[in-house]
């Protein structure tokens, strides 16, 4: 059991004193909050957190993670809200207590192997920032390190749930060394016996084998010292539980797998990985078809090594990786081993600029090689999707985009449920239909017997299904019924802007309607009670117009947009216009109003018609980041991509991926999707890209999608 002193000490090591005061608060908080709470060990609770921290430590994880790696069962265990945690430390660790407290709520037990996989995603999701994960993990691994103090049945469910969610998990994003011990904790639980048999077997062949191991460890020694090429060579073992998938899954007995050596080799330069494996195929005959340059073409998760298989003395056949030392950390720790080498700086750690600088990680490790499309589908690994996965009362998973609501789940479920939605509870409390949902809730749909099919639900309801259901619904409505419905939604919109509908005069009405390009408030009505119009956007023309003294003179009033009005308003995804772009507005039956640049080719045919399409124009900027393509032709030297990104990360700009044209001359060119605030920002990123070396010119794409299917092909 480490004591806080120890820890602290070691702490030293890597973070200034400032820091490691900020883990012992949180340890004071956390012996305070836990004081009476005993583990099944018998131990005082606080040597949990003691121990997870530290395992973070041995990745030299900042202060923000350690702390809350303290603190990481105060909320669910003791009931101290997040906001306290805010208070007392800040909000990365409130958020990382919460983050983590959040997926132990998780119940991911007894699941199918399909499921599985959805709930890994899930518990991704559910961590925007990467650190709930890594504590998470830390965690999980204290727990299975202690789980002989459960009963049998507990530390099954456990085990079980290691072995599918979080070995994985840990696995995906690079975290090898604790991947290993994971499974193995977690097979030596399940299958005891197991177990038992095959580690005595693996020792016993081992013995055998060593002395011919070792002489080939030292020969290969020998040869790279000879040769002056620093080296460390090292056995390296398979962990108990790939010997045991491997046997079942690929049918192999135990005297296949263990009868192959295998070796490590760290030197300390890239350049002398190829030097050593060159002296390596001298040395020893190579099997054909063994050699995997995963320098060049690093695996999704980052790992690079050389890889290669030679028949060694008497015949034995080796599998030799050769790799330095940091492709050796980021083998074993992954994700983690990037606090090992970039704890010395003092930017912030805030979630995006981490992600960003993942990339670019990658990009630099690559500077020395050439470009391969490889390479960039690795960036491309989306460790956080874009889609929200939730929970039905059945346990069953849901997958939906993000910003999805309850009455997206209710038409994902089942159209019927979908009209005769009433109410939702989100993780058994009642909440508004209206609420975007996030992974890893539970939601309930509460239905009516006759149908509740509102066209008020196409201001939130953003899945196509949904809003189609809607629509369809709408449509078989009554006229009467529908004009009823719609001057009740009006009504409302209206009154939450101050205006009543019956005081506007009737002169002024009829330049609105005009202005708004329908004939008569009837049709006004019918229209938003069909879902063919929104009555919150509708509610903003009238006020907009009204609001303008010189009504006289102007002809149309634009509708004011800033990027924050929520779901009701949709940024075209042909176009994908940005603050400063010439705009124009589109009813659209899936999507509502969706905002157009004024020069896009899908609106040409109807933007004239009032009916369907109408001025819009940029309000005040609302500090939220609008996607933009944008293309680069360049010539491939090696470099550039770390280059290209150094220049659009420096400006602040999220790269949010980047796609390559298969070209076969030296002239690539590269998609990049870029997150910006506006066209102002935008031409400054263009501007610099224009400096870089190479570089022959960078264009914004304006008709987005086409460019997309392009690029699959
Ligand atoms: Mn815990």
């Amino acid at each position: 059991m480490e004591s806080i002193g120890a820890l602290s000490k070691k702490l030293s090591d890597y973070l200034d004193p400032k820091k490691v005061r900020q883990v012992n608060k949180a340890y004071n908080f956390a012996c305070e909050a836990h004081s009476g709470q005993f583990r099944s060990s018998g131990d005082p609770y606080v040597t949990h957190p003691i121990a997870v921290a530290s395992i973070l430590s041995s990745f030299r994880m900042d202060e923000d993670s350690l702390s809350a790696a303290m603190l990481h069962d105060v909320i669910e265990d003791t009931g101290i809200p997040k906001a306290i945690i805010e208070k007392k430390f800040n909000r990365d660790v409130a958020n990382l207590v919460d983050g983590v407290s959040k997926l132990d709520k998780l119940s991911i037990s007894n699941r199918t192997e399909a499921e599985a996989e959805n709930l890994q995603k899930m518990v991704l999701a559910m961590s925007k920032d990467i650190r709930v994960i890594v504590v998470k993990l830390a965690d999980r691994l204290h727990n299975m390190r202690t789980l002989m103090y459960l009963n049998r049945e507990k530390q099954i469910k456990i085990a079980k749930e290691t072995l599918e969610i979080y070995a994985p998990i840990a696995h995906r994003i690079g975290m090898n060394n604790l991947y290993r011990e994971l499974e193995d904790l977690a097979f030596k639980v399940i299958y005891p016996k197991r177990y038992e048999r095959l580690t005595s077997a693996v020792k016993k062949n081992r013995g055998g084998q060593k002395r011919i191991l070792n002489k080939i460890q030292k020969e290969l020694s020998k040869r790279l010292l000879d040769q002056g090429i620093p080296a460390l060579v090292e056995g390296r073992e398979k962990h108990t539980y790939s010997i045991y998938r491997k046997m079942k899954e690929r049918h192999r007995s135990f005297e296949e797998i263990m009868d192959v050596y295998a070796i490590k080799i760290i030197v300390d330069t890239p350049e002398n990985c190829y030097r050593t494996i060159g002296h390596i195929h001298n040395l020893y005959k190579p099997v054909e078809g063994r050699f995997k340059d995963y320098i060049a073409i690093p695996k999704s998760n980052g790992y690079q090594s050389l890889h290669t298989g030679v028949v060694g003395l008497k015949g034995f056949p080796v599998e030799v990786q050769i790799k330095t030392q940091e492709m050796n950390d980021m083998a074993e720790n992954g994700i983690a081993s990037h606090w090992l080498y970039k704890s010395g700086d003092k930017s912030d750690f805030n979630p995006q600029i981490r992600a960003r600088r993942w990339v670019a990680g990658l990009l630099e490790m690559r500077e020395n090689y050439d470009s391969t499309e490889e390479f960039i589908d690795s960036i491309k690994t989306d460790i956080f999707p874009d889609e929200i996965y939730v929970f039905t009362p059945q346990g069953k998973i849901i997958e939906m985009s993000s910003g999805s609501t309850a009455i997206d789940f209710a038409y994902a479920v089942h159209t019927d449920i979908g009209h005769h939605c009433r109410a939702c509870r989100i993780n058994k409390r009642l909440a508004p239909l209206s609420v975007p949902l996030e992974s890893g809730q539970t939601i309930e749909i509460l239905t009516e017997k006759v149908p509740q099919t509102s066209p008020a639900w196409l201001n939130f309801a953003v899945t196509p299904r949904a809003r189609n259901g809607i629509r369809h619904y709408l449509s078989n409505l009554k006229t009467s019924e529908a004009r009823k419905f719609g001057k009740k939604l009006l009504d409302q919109s209206l009154t939450n802007m101050g205006i009543k509908l019956r005081e506007i005069e009737k002169n002024e009405l009829r330049k609105v309607l005009k202005n708004i390009g329908v004939r008569s408030l009837n049709k006004l009505l019918e229209e938003i009670g069909l879902g063919q119009r929104v009555g919150n956007i509708v509610a903003q023309q009238i006020t907009g117009f009204l609001k303008d003294d010189d009504i006289e003179h102007k002809e149309i009033v634009p509708l004011e947009i800033t990027g924050s009005e929520g779901l009701i308003v949709n940024y075209a995804i042909c176009c994908k216009p940005i603050p400063g772009d010439s705009v124009i507005g589109h009813f659209t039956a899936e999507r509502g109003l969706v905002i157009h640049q004024e020069r896009c080719k899908n609106i040409l045919s109807v933007r004239e018609d009032p009916q369907q399409c109408f001025p819009v124009n940029w309000g005040k900027p609302s500090g939220r980041s609008f996607l933009v393509q944008i293309k680069v032709i360049a010539r491939d030297e090696p470099g550039l991509l770390a280059n290209l990104a150094a220049v659009i990360t420096g400006l602040e700009t999220n790269i949010a991926s980047i796609q390559t044209m298969d070209t076969n001359t030296e002239i690539h060119e590269f998609i990049l999707d870029l997150e910006v605030s506006d066209r102002t920002h935008l031409s400054k990123i263009l501007r610099k890209i224009r400096t870089v070396n190479n570089v022959v010119s960078v264009t914004r794409i304006h008709d987005w999608e086409m460019r997309q299917a392009a690029a699959l092909h």
